[in-house]
């Protein structure tokens, strides 16, 4: 066999092996089958590492760093991708951000949203988005609290480039499957919350769970999970 063969080979017993965790965990907690969406986390990774992925049938791939993603989506230009930005948003980078992406999980402030907005070419359909929220409750984490978040809501649901779909957590790295149960638990309350209180909003999107952490999050709800090393592997250091 080739090293190409071999990499395939484990990215195919990679992809099976994922795909069976979400199923299993998926009716486990009694999910209705197809309810969550697999986003295959990319960033350090090969374009033929997406490559292989999508020949297995993966469509929806999320990136984390800019310049990195652009590269990746010049070097596969014929495959059909959902592209999908998760990483923290600097405001000089909307523009390429909103030009090409179809999604952005990260939004956690009115200017980039704004941005964003006013920067998605009117021939696409909207960026769809999802507002990152803090809900560990950590310093250093990026996302807004969940103070905050009802205001942000409100003017992310008023841009016309822009469709809010609903909440994404990154909740600090923990084996306590308990704790993670309660962070994936607080997001959904909150997203259940800002669809009773603003009557106009009607936000269907979880985005929360990953490699370590998806059988909870499945059973807290979750309609997105996204997930990296579980599918391709440790990931190459960042240079
Ligand atoms: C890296 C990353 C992931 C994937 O993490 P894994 O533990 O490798 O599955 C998911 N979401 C975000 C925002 C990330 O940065």
């Amino acid at each position: 066999m080739s090293a190409q063969d071999i990499s395939a080979s484990l990215a195919q017993q990679r992809f099976s092996a994922v795909n069976t965790r979400l199923h299993n965990a998926v009716a486990h907690s009694q999910r209705e089958p197809g309810s969550v969406k697999l986003l295959a986390v990319s960033k350090m990774q090969t374009p033929q590492q997406v490559a292989e992925l999508y020949d297995l049938g993966q469509r929806a791939f999320g990136e984390n760093y800019l310049q990195q993603a652009l590269e990746k989506q010049q070097a596969l230009p014929s495959l059909d991708i959902e592209w999908h930005f998760i990483g923290p948003i600097q405001s000089n980078k909307t523009r390429d951000i909103a030009h090409h992406f179809a999604w952005v999980h990260s939004v956690d402030r009115e200017k980039v949203a704004k941005r964003l907005s006013d920067q998605r070419p009117s021939n696409l359909p909207p960026l769809q988005v999802c507002i990152q929220v803090n809900v560990s409750g950590e310093e250093s984490k990026s996302g807004v609290t969940p103070e905050t978040l009802p205001a942000l809501a409100a003017s992310v649901a008023e841009l016309p480039g822009l469709q809010l779909r609903g909440l994404m957590a990154l909740p600090a790295p923990t084996s306590d499957v308990s704790a993670q149960h309660l962070s994936f638990k607080k997001l959904r309350e909150l997203m259940a919350q800002l669809n009773e209180q603003l009557s106009t909003l009607k936000l269907d999107t979880l985005s929360m769970g990953m490699s370590g952490d998806m059988e909870a999050a499945i059973d807290e709800g979750t309609t997105m999970v996204r997930v990296g090393t579980a599918l391709f592997g440790p990931r190459p250091p960042i240079a």
